[in-house]
C-alpha cells in the first residue's frame, strides 16, 4: 500500500483530467499545445504506479512519481518535472507530510529544475512559480497565504515575455498567456498544501 500521500495524488489527477482544456489552451498559444494531455498522461501513470506500490515510505513514493513522470508527460516539462520529484524527494526517507518536509521537497525540486532547465527568475517558466513558493516556504508562511500567493505567482507570468521552452521563440508574442507550466504546477501545489498534516 503506498503513502497516504496517495488520496493527494488521486486529487492531482482528478483534476488534470477536468483542466485538460484550459493547460492545452494555453500551451496551444504560447507552444505546440501537449501541455494538458502530457499532464494527464503522467499523473495517470503515476496513481497506476503508486497503487500497486508495497513500499510506504515518503522518498520512495515520491521518486516513484518523479520517474514516472520523466518516462510519461514527455516534452520538456516530463523531465522537469521528474527531476524536480526526484531531488525534492532527497531528504523524505521516513518522513510524515507536513510543512516542513514540503519546504524541503519545493527547495530541492526547484533546485533541479534550474540545474537542468537552467531559468532564472522572470522567465516565463514552471522555475517562477517553484521558487516563489519555495521562498515563502523558507519566511514561514501560513498555508492560506501560500495558497494566495501561487496564484498570484501563476497570473504574474501572463504579462511576462518568455526567454526559456518552446514559447520563447515568440519573443514579444509570448505576453499575455498565463505560463502552461506554472499552471499546472499551481495545481499540483494546492493539493500538495492540502494534504499537510
Ligand atoms: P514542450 O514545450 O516541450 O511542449 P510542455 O508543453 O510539456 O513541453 O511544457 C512546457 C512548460 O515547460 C513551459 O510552460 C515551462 O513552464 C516549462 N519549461 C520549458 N522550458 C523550461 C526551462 N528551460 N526551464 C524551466 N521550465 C521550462
Ligand atoms: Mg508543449
Amino acid at each position: 500500500m503506498a503513502h497516504e500521500i496517495l488520496e493527494t495524488f488521486k486529487d492531482i489527477n482528478e483534476e488534470f483530467i477536468a483542466k485538460e482544456k484550459i493547460l492545452t489552451k494555453l500551451d496551444n498559444k504560447i507552444g505546440d499545445g501537449d501541455h494538458g494531455s502530457n499532464m494527464k498522461r503522467g499523473f495517470e501513470h503515476v496513481i497506476k504506479e503508486l497503487i500497486y506500490e508495497d513500499e510506504n515510505d515518503l522518498k520512495n513514493n515520491f521518486e516513484i512519481v518523479g520517474k514516472t513522470l520523466m518516462s510519461k508527460v514527455g516534452g520538456a516539462s516530463g523531465p522537469l518535472y521528474g527531476m524536480a520529484f526526484i531531488n525534492g524527494a532527497t531528504h523524505l526517507q521516513g518522513q510524515v507530510w507536513n510543512y516542513k518536509n514540503l519546504k524541503k521537497f519545493i527547495n530541492e525540486g526547484a533546485k533541479a529544475i534550474t540545474i537542468l532547465g537552467r531559468a532564472n527568475v522572470g522567465d516565463k517558466t514552471m522555475y517562477d512559480i517553484w521558487k516563489h513558493l519555495g521562498d515563502d516556504l523558507n519566511k514561514n508562511i501560513k498555508p492560506e497565504e501560500l495558497l494566495k500567493n501561487i496564484i498570484k505567482c501563476r497570473d504574474s507570468t501572463k504579462n511576462a515575455i518568455a526567454l526559456k521552452g518552446r514559447a520563447s521563440y515568440l519573443k514579444k508574442r509570448s505576453s499575455g498567456t498565463i505560463d502552461p507550466g506554472c499552471f499546472s504546477s499551481e495545481i499540483i501545489f494546492r493539493h500538495l498544501i492540502g494534504g499537510l498534516k
